[in-house]
């Protein structure tokens, strides 16, 4: 029997009919209005691929996007879309997934929005394990208003809310997630779609919550995080010798490296799921159960 919490084409695949689905099946007839370069647009052709990859179909994916350039997204791929509250994307997603677990979920938001208002919802999802992924698209910057400071801006990085250049260090997404007991935390890079799609896929596999730290340029507003700046940096944690992603001391060491910097999966386990383990959803989506037949009488004169 196929458990509750799997995603929906996880462990069915051979089964399935193949659909044969291409990537302009997942298009809306509205074109994207990022800036030509964005780092979006690599997020946004590496959620298709996946999508085609995995055999997933439109109508068996949703999709909850936050506010930022990145939200914008809700309007240019074709699946269920939620365009959430500020920094409210895994509240949304989270309640999704529990109401009807059958569906692949997947939460989209930007630094600002995730981390910034939404920085508490990220340390609660990730130790709840629910089984759901998300993608922060990571440049380091509010890219929709205009160029303020965002939690994970470098230090010293002139904005126009810092002119002076920002005073905080920055918060290392990765870092965060792995501590709050995330099961599966990876980076990717906008500059390298074929390596993004590869994580994203095998993030949507992931039987758990899985977290993807997207670095992106905004080209627009950031001179300093250029694409030229992290293809210098940048290295694959697949070239690591010995590498175990299961090794949680490892995958923090890694991520806290300051002189290049890594991509790839840092960490991958197996723990318990929270649907699988909430009782009131019975194994049974929220969405299939019957309301008609409910007889409340019994509860209403309890309280009357
Ligand atoms: Fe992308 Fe920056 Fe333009 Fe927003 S402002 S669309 S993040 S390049």
């Amino acid at each position: 029997m196929k458990k509750s919490g799997e995603k929906t084409m996880a462990k069915g695949k051979s089964k399935r009919k193949r659909y044969n689905l291409d990537l302009p099946d997942f298009n809306t007839e509205r074109k994207p209005t990022w800036c030509p370069g964005c780092g979006d647009y690599s997020v946004w052709n590496s959620l298709k691929k996946s999508f085609v990859s995995l055999n997933l179909r439109p109508h068996e994916i949703l999709m909850v996007y936050g506010i930022g350039c990145s939200g914008n997204g809700a309007n240019f791929i074709k699946t269920y879309a939620f365009h959430a509250l500020h920094g409210r994307t895994l509240p949304v997603a989270t309640g999704a997934k529990l109401a009807n677990h059958k569906l692949t979920v997947i939460a989209v938001g930007g630094d600002g929005d995730g981390l910034s208002i939404g920085g508490n919802h990220l340390i609660h999802t990730c130790r709840r394990n629910i089984n759901l992924t998300y993608l922060l698209c990571d440049n380091k910057i509010f890219g929709l208003t205009n160029g303020q400071a965002a939690p994970t801006s470098d230090r010293g990085l002139r904005t126009r809310s810092e002119p002076s250049g920002v005073l905080e260090i920055p918060l290392n997404p990765v870092l965060l997630a792995l501590a709050s007991g995330a099961t599966f935390v990876a980076r990717g890079f906008s500059g390298d779609v074929k390596h993004l799609s590869e994580i994203i896929k095998k993030a949507i596999k992931h039987r758990g919550f899985s977290f993807i730290d997207i670095l992106q340029p905004c080209i627009t507003l950031d001179r300093s995080n250029t694409y030229k700046f992290y293809r210098e940096k940048i290295y694959r944690i697949d070239e690591l010798k010995n590498y175990d992603r299961k090794d949680l001391d490892r995958a923090i060491k890694t991520s806290m490296g300051e002189d290049k910097i890594p991509i790839g999966i840092f960490y991958q386990v197996e723990k318990p799921l929270y649907e699988d383990e909430l009782k009131q959803i019975e194994r049974k989506p929220l969405v299939d159960h019957t309301i008609t037949d409910i007889d409340i009488n019994r509860l209403l004169n309890r309280y009357y």
